[in-house]
């Protein structure tokens, strides 16, 4: 796809990281330099990294994110199967347990990839590395933004070279997009200028992650590929098992609500993993050996900023990615919303028009909704979490209840919620006349919430 206007001038990013990277791709058609800036040194093969510790832990990508990720890489899930990385059924190679239930399992035609995220990461990179305009250097930090004098528009960034001497200098630009991730400075920025703060919508959920690599071996789980197990009111565990690239399982068993002290030793994991209704879990756990040291993470609150509903905003200015809207991490959407909304970016610049800023973070909020409201939804769901449940929620609750319960059985309704759930269609579809038929007459009493 070519711009219908000139190129604009110099584009800088800052994070390299899978927001930064696929932001970097879309500028890369609309203007003549892209600089993509981190702090990290970034590695040479795939690997964890400091800047991104989430990368020890089991990041899905859903399938819309795939395809979003092949149309800016032609070739590249190809190019990740070659290199080792599993291709997944999501029903027949992968069983997902919902409210303790097995949904319906056989060939959905609907495929994952078990890559890991440094691969993944690593793959993206190289091939923006690629890429005529763009540059990516490490080991810079970002301190700040510049100014014009009346601070309207913003016109570059104040730097520090990690691996040099810590003197700051100023980087030019005629756009900066902040792709840093929840650690975004963005609000504490642009209050320094003098804007008002974004309306903030958080929702705490304190969950606990703990992921631990094994080797996989053909006959582990009868060659299928994983599973997962996720949590529901009063069941605060939960568990995921995926095949990845090097003949390896990630494992991950996470706590929901903050007081639960996770086992990290391996009788301890495996004992944890039996309460869950999925066996695969505690199978790999006693039989695989383990490749990594268990690694533990928190995560507190999903957090969206509103960006959309300021009056006052600079120019040549944005956020994306993960420091727009984080998401509970348990729902593997981040990833697919960072590739969604370079799209969107992409899509604006071609069309070309004022206020840049208004248009992204308009587009993006009417983007965010869906799996905004996915998360916070089944979120809600949890009485420890805190928020508004409104009459209209606890309906789709109830209904969403019963739809589990008929998907168990039948398979037209589990490919139906796995492709929401991968957000190729909208929540929506779940309530289609042809599916609230089948789940009249599949599901039995809603199960009483006992959390
Ligand atoms: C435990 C966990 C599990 C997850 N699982 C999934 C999953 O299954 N599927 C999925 O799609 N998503 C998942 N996510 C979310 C996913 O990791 C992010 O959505 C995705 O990485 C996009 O984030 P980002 O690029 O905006 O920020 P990040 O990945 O956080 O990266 C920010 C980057 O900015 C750099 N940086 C920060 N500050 C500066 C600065 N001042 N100057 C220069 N550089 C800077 C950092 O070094 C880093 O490289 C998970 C997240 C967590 C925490």
């Amino acid at each position: 796809m070519h711009p219908i206007s000139p190129r604009r001038g110099h584009a800088v990013v800052i994070g390299a990281s899978m927001g930064g990277l696929l932001a970097a791709r879309a500028l890369s058609e609309s203007f003549e330099r892209v600089t993509v800036l981190d702090r990290d040194e970034l590695p040479t093969e795939p690997s964890p990294r400091r800047g991104v510790p989430q990368g020890r832990h089991p990041h899905a990508l859903l399938a819309r994110g795939r395809e979003v990720l092949d149309e800016f890489f032609p070739g590249l899930s190809d190019e990740l199967l070659a290199a080792g990385v599993p291709l997944i059924d999501v029903r027949s190679d992968f069983h997902w347990y919902a409210d303790g239930r097995l949904l319906c399992p056989g060939p959905s035609g609907l495929f994952a990839l078990g890559v890991s995220r440094p691969l993944l990461e690593f793959a993206v990179g190289s091939r923006v590395a690629a890429l005529p305009r763009v540059s990516i250097v490490d080991r810079c930090e970002v301190t700040g933004l510049t100014s014009s004098p009346d601070r309207r528009r913003i016109t570059g960034v104040r730097m520090r070279n990690r691996s040099a001497d810590a003197v700051e200098f100023v980087l030019d630009a005629d756009l900066v997009v902040d792709a840093a991730g929840r650690g975004t400075r963005s609000p504490v920025w642009l209050d320094e200028l003098g804007y008002a703060r974004a309306p903030e919508d958080r929702v705490r959920i304190d969950v606990t992650y703990l992921s631990r690599l094994y080797r996989r071996e053909p006959h582990h789980l009868g060659g299928r590929l994983g599973s997962t197990f996720a949590p529901y009111p009063g069941q605060l565990r939960s568990g995921l098992v995926l095949g990845q690239e090097g003949e390896r399982f990630m494992v991950n068993i996470s706590a929901w609500g903050g007081d639960a002290v996770l086992p990290t030793d391996d009788a301890g994991m495996a004992e944890f993993a039996e309460h869950l209704a999925a066996p695969d879990i505690a199978e790999i756990i006693r039989s695989a050996p383990p490749l990594s040291e268990p690694v533990l993470s928190r995560y507190p609150a999903s957090v969206r900023r509103r960006y959309e509903q300021l009056d006052r905003f600079p120019e040549a200015y944005l956020v994306t990615a993960d420091a727009l809207c984080s998401f509970n991490p348990s729902y593997g959407q981040g990833m697919t919303v960072a590739a969604l909304e370079a799209q969107l970016l992409g899509r604006l610049l071609h069309e070309g028009g004022d206020e840049l800023w208004l248009r992204f973070f308009t587009a993006s909020a009417t983007l965010l909704d869906n799996p905004w409201d996915i998360v916070v939804g089944g979120d809600l769901r949890f009485p420890y979490v805190e928020g508004e449940r409104t009459a209209e929620m606890l309906e789709m609750g109830e209904y969403l209840e019963r739809y589990r319960e008929a998907a168990e059985d039948d398979a037209v309704l589990a490919t139906a919620l796995l492709r929401v759930i991968n957000m190729l269609d909208g929540p929506e579809r779940l309530g289609a006349p042809e599916l609230q038929e089948r789940v009249l007459r599949g599901a039995g009493p809603a199960r009483a919430a006992v959390g």
